[in-house]
């Protein structure tokens, strides 16, 4: 697998999930628990699963604020995730939640494939904002994290390293 993107969930409950069905978990400490091994694709979206890269954050986030530490080891998770595969485009895709979509609406027969494509095959982005997914997570107040703080700090700080290949 090739990956073209990193998708961001919450695991929605406070435990590890057992067995782990994403790449990356990051706990309330910041630490990170390995699942399925890159190198194989995810069940952890319904259409957007191959080029993905599943990072998850401990927790459900729908209305509860993160704490700094968590924060910080997922900005960390995403900066490394994107040192290891130079394949993934350093875009912040979380300015365009699913519920915002209907301007695909606006394009022309023509535009609207490489709207989608685009949309859907690169950067950084929240499991909400794949193609095709009826899903809250991963929760608005991480979303508007990823979307507001964390993804460009990520990217600033993958931008600052060497890539690690
Ligand atoms: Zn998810």
């Amino acid at each position: 697998m090739t990956p073209r993107r990193i998708i961001i969930h919450h695991t929605a409950g406070n435990s590890l999930p057992n067995p782990n069905p994403y790449h990356f978990v990051v706990d309330f400490d910041g630490r990170v628990h390995t699942g399925i091994p890159v190198t194989q694709t995810t069940g952890a979206t319904r259409n957007n699963n191959e080029g993905s890269i599943m990072i998850a954050a401990l927790g459900n986030w729908v209305t509860e604020n993160m704490s700094t530490t968590q924060q910080n080891g997922l900005v960390n998770a995403i900066a490394n995730t994107l040192n290891r595969f130079p394949s993934i485009v350093r875009q912040n895709r979380f300015n365009l939640p699913a519920s915002q979509m209907h301007h695909l609406g606006q394009l022309s027969r023509q535009e609207l494939p490489v709207a989608q494509r685009r949309h859907q095959n690169s950067g950084i982005k929240g499991h909400e904002d794949g193609l095709g997914e009826a899903t809250l997570c991963p929760g608005a107040r991480l979303y508007n994290l990823c979307r507001d703080t964390l993804v460009i700090r990520a990217i600033n700080l993958a931008n600052s390293r060497p890539n690690l290949q």
